[in-house]
């Protein structure tokens, strides 16, 4: 068997699945009682086991098991939780200096790393980069931008979008539980439009790129085109299911975009960064968007986003507009260049094209095999599988929490996603070794065929 594999090949931490005891075992189970007797109820949880290392695909906790790891911390870490070279430079950084504001006095990797994202992204245009710390933030400045380099105020998102929790973002994203509710008012200014998801066309719309995109020019002319900043648009739905859009969507709302004079925002935060197999999702689509959103993996695990894109509308706002406190922290900086480093001889990516192609050979048999599976889908790394009962495509969330729970109490970290909750997902770290990828597949392909019975 071939180990395709990074992190592994260097691997401290076994890399092998190993149950000492129950998942969650003991341990993590008095450590979750004094969690809950602190820390506000608010914060969900996938799986109550406490971490003590973390490297390639495993995750070790505080009762000795040994997880696989298919979230990646959501789709973070994809060079591994402990990532050698990022915690060499971002070791080195913190000897030298933690923090100044580079608001204050400046630090050239800030420069570098918005020198690679205006080289490596989308697009043939002159660009600039501005950092910040989460991706919500990322989208929130987007909007500012294209605010200030337009003069308009509407802002156009889609079915099924997820763009974070802050108050701006939450208005953005579509689910209301648990998103939204009781979190209102939110901002105005954000108008919703059909997104082309294949599987689940918007209601009345027939499937298709091209039904939702005339839905989607009904949307802008009735609010006035002339209205709207900005289009945000995930190159796969993240959150709301890894849903990848029907063929020419993404193409025909950068025609949108161009016959009304609306940026196109392409919020690459989840999918971005070489998860899908190309180093962004747009390439997929072969548009570039007039911004770009990148954050998770963007810096393995060190927080940081950025907003990348034409120069011209990057320079709109006024100097002293745009910034933050710990916006493009030097930490960050350096933990970002580690991974673009890693990035430069093509094997992640590589990777992330060998993990989609050993997950559909093992998972694609249940599409026959058993009748919940109405899809297995996504790019690269980022894959999902839409469990619902295949005669009436009726959502059976219930069986992707069965699912996970199986996995869970295997020794397998899955994540679950959807608008209906209905769909697991997977985001491995593209360092995954191949035998321990095929090891937390066969237990999933397992836990579906069980459910389904
Ligand atoms: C996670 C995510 C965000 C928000 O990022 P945070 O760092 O959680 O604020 C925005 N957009 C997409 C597509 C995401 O997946």
């Amino acid at each position: 068997m071939t180990e395709t594999l990074l992190a592994a090949e260097a691997a401290t931490l076994p890399q092998t699945r190993h149950l000492a005891t129950a998942v969650p075992g003991p341990r993590s189970t008095e450590l979750h009682a004094e969690r809950t007797a602190q820390v506000t109820n608010g914060f969900g949880i996938t799986l109550p086991v406490f971490v003590t290392r973390a490297e390639g695909g495993i995750i070790e906790d505080v009762d000795g098991n040994r997880l696989i790891d298919f979230a990646s911390g959501i789709a973070v870490t994809s060079l591994g939780a402990s990532n050698k070279l990022v915690a060499e430079r971002v070791a080195a950084q913190l000897a030298a200096f933690t923090h100044t504001c580079f608001m204050v006095t400046e630090y050239e990797s800030f420069t570098k790393v918005c020198a690679w994202l205006n080289r490596n992204t989308p697009g043939d245009f002159e660009k600039r980069t501005g950092l910040f710390s989460t991706g919500a933030e990322a989208v929130e400045n987007a909007i500012k931008i294209a605010r200030a380099a337009t003069g308009r105020p509407n802002v156009l998102v889609f079915d099924e979008a997820y763009h974070g929790r802050s108050l701006l973002t939450m208005a953005m994203t579509a689910k209301v539980n648990p998103y939204k509710l009781n979190f209102g008012p939110l901002p105005t200014e954000i108008i919703r439009a059909a997104s082309a998801n294949p599987l689940r066309p918007a209601e009345g719309l027939a499937a298709g790129a091209e039904a939702a995109l005339e839905s989607v020019e009904a949307t802008i002319l009735e609010h006035g085109a002339g209205t709207f900043a900005a289009m945000v648009i995930e190159p796969i739905q993240g959150e709301g299911g890894f849903i990848v859009p029907a063929a020419g969507f993404i193409p025909g709302l950068r025609k949108l975009a161009d016959k009304y004079g609306i940026l196109l925002v392409i919020d690459e935060i989840q999918a971005g960064m070489g998860r899908t197999g190309t180093l962004f999702a747009s390439e997929h689509e072969g548009v570039a968007g007039d911004l770009i959103l990148t954050a998770k993996a963007l810096a393995n695990g060190v927080p940081l986003s950025a907003v990348t894109g034409r120069a011209e509308v990057m320079n709109a706002p006024h100097a002293g507009g745009l910034g933050g406190t710990y916006a493009g922290n030097p930490l960050a900086c350096e933990a970002a260049l580690a991974v673009f480093e890693q990035f430069e001889d093509g094997k992640l990516l590589e990777n992330a094209r060998r993990i989609e192609a050993v997950a559909r050979e093992i998972l694609e048999p249940l599409l026959t095999s058993t009748n919940v599976v109405a899809e297995i889908r996504g790019r690269g790394a980022m894959l999902a599988i839409e469990l619902a009962d295949a005669a009436t495509l009726e959502p059976r969330a219930d069986l992707a929490k069965e699912i996970s729970s199986a996995c869970h109490a295997a020794g397998v970290l899955t994540l679950t996603c959807g608008t209906h909750g209905n769909v697991v997902r997977l985001l491995p770290p593209l360092v995954i070794g191949e035998e321990l990828l095929r090891d937390g597949l066969t237990v999933l392909a397992g836990a579906i065929a069980d459910a389904a019975n």
